[in-house]
């Protein structure tokens, strides 16, 4: 048997079809064309699963589930109470799927879908104690104890991204200040990047010249790219980002000591100029610096692959 792990984004609806060793057999994507009705998008996802079925030579007789991984927090009775990326507000999800496709149905938080893929069939390798942290526009993560997902009380917990790490700091769109991905998102290095290059009035930095003098072209690899060759202020932007990413990975690690925290997101591939000087940061804040046993820190290793795997997993979980 097989099962169908889809994942709704803003702009595109994944599915794969997952077989038991979690390889992908078959995947098929549809736009979600927002502004539209819950019905009208879970009719498209049925459209997506049977495509993907299609590419993988099955059909819905060999499907034994199916799960959701959607923006928003998603309640124990499968409603989407909240999701401001696709309009829902108390949003039968799990309902309007399971009508259309027939199968048991299951639905669950984007990123904490990500978060078991990894856990399960990625750089986690089945671990029961996991935590995956995602730089990208802002920081997201998903934390899997003893082998299930935290959700709390109300689909909501792992909002990792909001833990302020500078009171009356940076403002965040959630309404406080100094939150971690305020310093830390992909978006944040952008930022970082852009207020070092200004200061650079001679324009002597790698960074102009690899920027192409407009500071507009500054992306999240861009700033890797002249650390790779060098140069100083790059070099100096980097450390004092992954300052700031330590405290915060550190603090998860005190909190929740498990066997892997994962780093996911496009920069998550800069091994020695993340993964490397990010470990030597944490270990020298982690609250057990004389426990045998450690957290290790790795890169994910699924990519967009972890949303749909985790979600075709859900049925494992619930
Ligand atoms: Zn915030």
């Amino acid at each position: 048997m097989v099962k169908l792990g889809i994942d709704l984004g803003g702009t595109n609806i994944a599915v794969g079809v997952v077989d038991e060793q979690y390889h992908i057999l078959g995947t098929a994507s549809v736009k979600t064309d927002l502004p539209r009705s819950a019905e009208a998008i879970a009719d498209s996802m049925k459209e997506a699963c049977l495509l993907a079925l299609g590419e993988a030579r099955l059909t819905l007789n060999e499907v034994s589930s199916v799960g959701v991984g959607t923006p928003g927090a998603v309640n124990e009775e499968g409603v989407v109470e909240f999701s401001a990326n696709l309009g829902f507000l108390d949003t039968p999800l799990r309902d309007l799927v399971e009508e259309r496709l027939g199968k048991p149905t299951y639905i669950e938080n984007d990123a904490n879908c990500a978060a078991l893929g990894e856990a399960v069939a990625g750089c986690g390798g089945g671990v029961k104690d996991f935590v995956a942290v995602t730089l990208g526009t802002g920081v997201g993560g998903g934390i899997v104890l003893d082998g299930k997902l935290l959700t709390g009380i109300n689909g909501a917990a792992g909002e990792i991204g909001h833990m302020v790490l500078e009171k009356d700091g940076i403002p965040c769109p959630c309404g406080r200040c100094g939150c971690f991905e305020q310093y830390a998102s992909a978006t944040a290095l952008i930022r970082q990047t852009r207020e070092a290059m200004e200061q650079d009035r001679e324009k002597t930095s790698r960074l102009w010249a690899l920027a192409e003098g407009d500071h507009g072209n500054v992306n999240g690899l861009l700033l890797f790219n002249a650390a790779h060759e060098g140069d100083e202020r790059a070099l100096q932007v980097l450390d004092k980002y992954l300052d700031y990413l330590a405290e915060g990975v550190a603090d998860l690690i005190n909190i929740f000591q498990p066997e892997v925290l994962c780093i996911g997101g496009g920069i998550s591939k800069q091994g020695d100029f993340l993964i490397a000087p990010l470990t030597e940061k944490v270990e020298g804040l982690r609250y057990t610096k004389h426990s045998k046993k450690q957290t290790r820190i790795c890169a994910a290793t699924l990519g967009n692959d972890a949303g749909i795997i985790g979600a075709a997993l859900l049925a494992d979980v619930k």
